[in-house]
């Protein structure tokens, strides 16, 4: 159906999200559920992961429902430490309220060390189980910024996501 302006809404979204955190010691690292072995981990009030903060975010951007730190405050002791897969399982039921299902997820790591190639399918199957869709709808990239800027002194990583979702209503 055209809007007064003539454009078709066909029911796509799409969504971006960008986290960043601090490396500190004695914390584990976790990227996408998956403890990876460090000597570091992110630094955070929930269990820091970059990664799936990204996501959580470009989820919540393409269904218009703000931000991660609107819905799960880091001044809420209930998020301490919190298993960030558990917050992602809460976004997939607002974006289920919302009337949305999850096209495809693209998410890139930008980390200096560790490489994380070994737990990408881990991470992938991780989320895609987490939001009931098809490991297929999920790609994780990481890459390095060649040892330039903050990430490359390995001071922190951060993440960035793109999502497409689709409207249930239009399907
Ligand atoms: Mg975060």
């Amino acid at each position: 159906m055209p809007d007064d302006k003539g454009y078709k809404d066909v029911g796509l979204r799409i969504g971006w999200g960008y986290d960043v955190h601090r490396l500190a010691a004695e914390r584990p690292l976790i990227l996408g559920g998956v403890a990876i072995p460090h000597h570091q981990g992110l630094a955070g009030h929930s269990d820091a992961d970059v990664l799936t903060h990204a996501v959580m975010d470009a989820l919540l951007g393409a269904s218009g429902l703000g931000d991660i730190g609107q819905h799960f405050p880091d001044s809420d002791d209930r998020y301490k430490d919190i298993s960030s897969l558990v917050l992602l399982g809460k976004v997939r039921t607002l974006l289920s309220r919302q009337g949305f299902e999850i096209v495809n997820i693209d998410v890139t790591l930008l980390a200096e060390a560790p490489r994380i190639a070994a737990h990408k399918t881990a991470i992938g199957d991780n989320l895609a189980r987490t939001l009931g869709i098809a490991p297929d709808r999920v790609n994780v990239k990481a890459t390095t910024t060649e040892g330039l800027g903050p990430i490359g002194r390995k001071e922190g990583m951060a993440a960035q996501c793109v999502v497409l979702v689709a409207s249930t209503a239009s399907s």
